[in-house]
C-alpha cells in the first residue's frame, strides 16, 4: 500500500468490515463517501449492544434499562455539543438528518418570521434539501427565493451575494461544502455579511463535519445541520444546532409526546429546549451509536483526516487530468474530498456501471443538485468521493478501470 501522511490506514480499514468484501469478484473500492460513509465495528456493535442489553424507551422510565438508555442517549448530545463547540446542550436537537433539520428551520423559523416580499437567499450549489423546503415556505408566505450565482470553477460569486443582500433579506441558507463538486464555501464571511442586514444564516454541514473542524460559536452561525450517516454513524439520526434565543422563540415543528409540558383539551404548553423539537419516541439506538462515530473520527483527528484526504484528492485530480477525454467538474481553489468528472460522449451512468463491474463504487447522476447541473450544462457527473480509509492504490485501480471505460465506449 502506498503510504501518505501519518494515518495508519491499514489498521483503520480493519475497523470497517464492509471494506473486506469482493464485489463482482474484485476487492471493493468504496468511493461513494459523500452519499454515505461506511461504519466502523464500534458503531455497529453499539447498535446490537443496545438491542441486546438495554433497549428501553427513554426519559420517562424509572427502571434500570430506561435510565441506562436515557443516559447513553443524552451522552450523544454532549458529544455533539463538544464536536460543534456549542454553548449549551439545549441547543443540540436530534432530527432524522440534514433534510429534517432544514425543513424544521424553514417551517418553524421561516413560518413564524417570513412576510410577503421578504427574501431568502440560497446558492446555485445547494442540494435539493436546501432548496425545496425554502421554495415551499416562500410560496406559502409570499416570500422570494434569491440565488447566489457561481463561476465556472463552482465557486459562489461573493460580490453577487453582496448585491443580493438588503433589508428584506431574512434568511440565508448555504451549503458548507458542496456534495457535487467539493467546493468549500466561505461561510464565516457569508454569515458576517448576512448579519449586517439582520438576516439569520443556516449552514448545511452535511459534507463538512466529517472533514473539517466546525466551531459554531467562532462562525457565529444561527443554525447548523449535519447527518450522522456521513460521519461514520447510522442513518436516521441528524443534528440541528441553533442559537438559543432563536430556538426559544420558534414554535414547535411537530406535536406529540415528549415535546409537551402539559396537555389539556383546551390548551397545551410546550416542553423546554431541546425537547420542544423532539416529538415522539426518537431513534434511540442510532443516536447512541452516533457518539461512537464522533469518537472514532475525533480519535483520528480532523487535522490528520483533512491532510490525508487532501492528498487523495490531489492525487486523483492529477491522475484524471492525464486523460484527454476526461473533464474535471468543480475546480474550486478551496475544495475537499470530491472528484467529479465527465467523459466526452459518455453518459455518467455508463461509467458507473462499468466501474461497478470492477468492484468500484462511485456515484453518477445529478447528486440531488439538478439546478447546479443545469448551470454547468451537464446531465450529471461521475463522482468519486473519499474518506480516510481510501488509498492511493484504489485511485490507481479507478484510473485503470477508466481506461477500460474509454475502450468500451469509444
Ligand atoms: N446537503 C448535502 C450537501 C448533502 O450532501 C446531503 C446528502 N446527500 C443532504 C443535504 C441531505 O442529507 P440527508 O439525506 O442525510 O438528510
Amino acid at each position: 500500500m502506498k503510504k501518505i501522511g501519518n494515518l495508519n490506514v491499514e489498521d483503520i480499514r480493519n475497523d470497517f468490515p464492509i471494506l473486506k468484501q469482493k464485489i463482482n469478484g474484485k476487492d471493493l473500492v468504496y468511493f461513494d463517501n459523500a452519499a454515505t460513509t461506511q461504519k466502523p465495528n464500534v458503531v455497529i456493535d453499539t447498535i446490537s449492544q443496545y438491542y441486546n442489553s438495554y433497549n428501553a424507551n427513554i426519559h420517562r422510565g424509572i427502571h434500570t434499562l430506561a435510565e441506562k438508555a436515557t443516559a447513553e442517549y443524552e451522552l450523544t448530545r454532549n458529544s455533539v455539543k463538544n464536536l460543534l463547540n456549542a454553548p449549551t446542550l439545549e441547543q443540540i436537537i436530534f432530527t432524522r438528518g440534514v433534510t429534517e433539520s432544514i425543513n424544521l428551520v424553514a417551517r418553524s423559523y421561516g413560518g413564524a418570521n417570513l412576510k410577503p416580499n421578504d427574501e431568502v437567499i440560497i446558492s446555485t450549489l445547494e442540494h435539493h434539501s436546501n432548496i425545496v423546503p425554502w421554495q415551499l415556505i416562500c410560496a406559502e408566505k409570499g416570500a422570494i427565493l434569491k440565488i447566489i450565482p457561481i463561476n465556472d470553477a463552482g465557486e459562489i460569486i461573493f460580490e453577487e451575494y453582496e448585491k443580493l443582500l438588503n433589508h428584506r433579506t431574512k434568511i440565508v441558507s448555504i451549503v458548507h461544502v458542496s456534495n457535487a463538486l467539493g467546493t468549500i464555501n466561505p461561510v464565516a464571511e457569508i454569515i458576517q455579511k448576512a448579519h449586517q442586514f439582520g438576516a439569520v444564516v443556516m449552514v448545511d454541514g452535511a459534507q463538512s463535519v466529517s472533514h473539517l473542524d466546525v466551531d459554531v460559536q467562532a462562525l457565529d452561525v444561527d443554525f447548523f445541520a449535519f447527518s450522522g450517516h456521513k460521519l461514520y454513524a447510522p442513518t436516521g439520526i441528524g443534528i440541528l444546532y441553533g442559537k438559543k434565543h432563536l430556538l426559544e422563540a420558534m414554535p414547535p415543528y411537530q406535536g406529540g409526546g415528549e415535546m409537551i409540558q402539559e396537555v389539556t383539551f383546551e390548551k397545551t404548553t410546550y416542553n423546554e429546549l431541546p425537547y420542544k423539537f423532539e416529538a415522539g419516541t426518537p431513534n434511540i439506538a442510532d443516536t447512541i451509536a452516533l457518539r461512537k462515530g464522533i469518537e472514532y473520527v475525533t480519535a483520528i483527528g480532523k487535522q490528520n483526516i483533512a491532510l490525508y484526504e487532501d492528498q487523495l484528492l490531489q492525487y486523483c485530480t492529477s491522475k484524471l487530468s492525464d486523460f484527454q477525454d476526461i473533464t474535471l467538474v468543480g475546480t474550486a481553489k478551496h475544495k475537499i474530498s470530491v472528484c467529479s468528472f465527465s467523459l466526452a460522449g459518455v453518459h455518467p451512468q455508463d461509467i458507473g456501471m462499468i466501474l461497478d463491474s470492477e468492484g468500484i463504487a462511485i456515484r453518477t447522476g445529478h447528486h440531488c443538485t439538478q439546478p447546479l447541473m443545469q448551470r454547468l450544462g451537464l446531465v450529471g457527473t461521475a463522482r468519486a468521493s473519499f474518506s480516510f480509509y481510501n488509498t492511493l492504490d484504489e485511485i490507481d485501480k479507478m484510473c485503470v478501470a477508466m481506461k477500460k471505460v474509454i475502450k468500451m465506449t469509444k
